[in-house]
């Protein structure tokens, strides 16, 4: 099934950054097309993602739009 990575290097590990505060960051990965957050994200508190929601990821120096992320449709 598609797994979201990283254009770049491949890493399967993102985050973004709380818009309120930008140390505060929110550790996922994407697995057939479902955000799953790391564990110790309070699901109460974790932001909603879409298309146009700045991504990092934790690999390498990429970020850009989660949209960017999405697999190729074929
Ligand atoms: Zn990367």
């Amino acid at each position: 099934m598609a797994e979201t990575k990283c254009p770049v290097c491949g890493c399967e590990t993102f985050y973004v950054k709380n818009p309120e505060d930008e140390y505060d960051l929110y550790e996922f990965q994407c697995r057939d097309g479902s955000i799953r957050f790391d564990s110790d994200v309070d699901a109460s508190g974790s932001p909603s993602i879409d298309n146009g929601t700045e991504t990092f990821c934790n690999g390498c120096n990429w970020h850009g739009g989660f949209g960017t992320l999405a697999p190729e449709k074929l």
